[in-house]
């Protein structure tokens, strides 16, 4: 049997969270309205009307461009796409066809063995969503909520060689566009919306076989199963000698199957022309460059500081640079401590995410501040009191029982800060135990860690155990 590589673009539609619509006031998320209760004259396409473009669509389309290294276009146009379709009450959408507001751009693929791979975007541009249709009880029925929804539609070269390729290049992109503000991306609610364009050709061929067009894929999993399945399919049928038809294909998330939802036409004639009834978008130098400015620093990017400076493995990079506040909050945490970063680190993947997971917060949310968590650290750290203690107090803080230091003070939680009296303990407890001590002196080092426990049971658990080892073994070898 010969091998096969499979061969993947991605056609994403993002949607812009705007307050509203690219070109009226209606509400921009009207997710779980009645249907066609956030329409005016403008998006349900009545005569007459005339579109206002919403600046905020434009400065959030090129924030997205500058993030995928795409080049932002100085004048960019809006034209009309003509078609007939019942979900389109005006008979076209407004979008951008030869001047868009991203030309170019690629995303780095960072994948979880250690390769990467590099995909080119070959389309970036500023459109308009249409309605909804859906079938009930015989009857065609339809939802204009969505019409004149701000997206992004993005498309990428087919540069993609797997399905765990395409998942990754999914799940970087809704990483990176919550990180920079753009969209909530959350695949459940549609604002990020994907389809997969899939070929399979002999390995080592540099052909572009016919292709096939899964739609209708709403989770990153489901990409992934899409894609299997398909390009096995695929083979199969190279391998019986049949030929690979151009289909439109519906991925059935609950049965785990692809279905054919028609051959594909060649591509209609849209008959774009520029959209009338608004101005070219154009953006100054000045403008361009105030958008570049603004760009924080990326995820990936993020990523690589983290393993360089802080000396954290990929797993814990890739964790603490997962959402934008976590990993804003390991660095102020990080700065406050003073000391070394992977403590901060180790605390942050245990301890911390525990209580986000409790509490259903995220970083940015919690009420424990990155101040806090460091005060906490620089207690523990300093024998001030122990890890468990250390522990609780992530939650005391969360519940709103005040400063760490409040809370040690308040409620004696500190260890033993004076010397003597922890000298006296132990001296105490070696004179209460002749025969352990007896037994220690004569080689028996384990007994150690039961002296140890003598001294903690004696102390209520506030003893350094540190020092009470220390002070212990200066005591047991006299
Ligand atoms: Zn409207």
């Amino acid at each position: 049997m010969k091998t096969y590589e499979i061969v993947i673009g991605l056609e994403t539609h993002i949607q812009l969270n705007t307050t509203s619509k690219i070109f009226c006031s209606c509400k921009a998320d009207s997710w779980g309205a009645e249907p066609n209760t956030n329409i005016c004259p403008v998006c349900s396409g009545l005569p007459g009307v005339l579109p206002v473009l919403n600046v905020e669509t434009v400065r959030k389309g090129a924030l997205l461009a500058a993030a995928m290294h795409a080049e932002i276009n100085p004048v960019s146009y809006f034209d009309r796409k003509n078609y007939f379709y019942p979900d389109l009450p005006k008979g076209y959408q407004i979008t951008q066809f030869d001047e868009p507001i991203g030309k170019g751009g690629y995303m780095d693929l960072q994948m979880p063995d250690g390769t990467s791979r590099r995909v080119r975007i070959h389309k970036l541009h500023l459109e308009e969503d249409a309605g909804k249709t859906k079938i009930e009880d015989g009857e065609r029925l339809v939802d204009f909520n969505r019409c004149g929804v701000p997206l992004v539609e993005m498309v990428t070269e087919p540069d993609l060689r797997s399905a765990e390729e395409a998942a990754q290049y999914l799940t970087q992109l809704r990483q990176l566009l919550r990180w920079i503000g753009v969209s909530e991306a959350d695949m459940e609610r549609g604002h990020l919306r994907c389809d997969a364009n899939v070929s399979i050709r002999e390995a080592g061929s540099t052909v572009l076989n016919t292709k096939t067009e899964i739609k209708n894929v709403n989770s990153i999993d489901a990409v992934r199963l899409a894609i299997i399945e398909e390009s096995k399919r695929q083979i199969e049928a190279v391998e019986a000698g049949q030929r690979i038809q151009s289909y439109t294909l519906d991925w059935d998330a609950d049965t785990g199957t692809l279905r054919k939802m028609r051959s594909k036409e060649t591509e209609a004639d849209y008959r774009y022309f520029r959209e009338p009834d608004l101005l070219p978008v154009v953006l100054s130098a000045e403008e361009i460059a105030e958008v570049i400015a603004s760009l924080p620093e990326l995820p990936i990017e993020r990523r690589a500081r983290f393993i360089q400076d802080y000396q954290l493995s990929a797993y814990d990079a890739d964790i603490l640079t997962s959402e934008r506040s976590l990993s804003d909050y390991y660095e102020e945490s990080v700065r406050l401590f003073g000391g070394a970063a992977k403590v901060v680190s180790n605390w942050m993947m245990n301890d911390l995410s525990r209580l986000m997971n409790d509490t259903g917060k995220s970083a940015a949310e919690l009420r424990l501040r990155p101040i806090d968590l460091a005060e906490i650290i620089r207690m523990v750290e300093g024998g001030k009191i122990n890890p468990a203690t250390g522990k609780s107090l992530l939650g005391k803080v969360e519940a709103g029982g005040g400063k760490p230091a409040e809370i040690v003070e308040r409620e004696g939680l500190g260890l033993i800060a004076d010397e003597d009296a922890l000298s006296g303990q132990i001296a105490a407890i070696i004179a209460e135990s002749p025969a352990e001590v007896e037994s220690f002196r004569a080689g028996k080092e384990s007994l150690l860690g039961w002296f140890v426990g003598q001294v903690m049971r004696r102390t209520g658990g506030k003893a350094d155990p540190k020092r009470t080892r220390e002070l212990l073994l200066e005591q047991l070898k006299r």
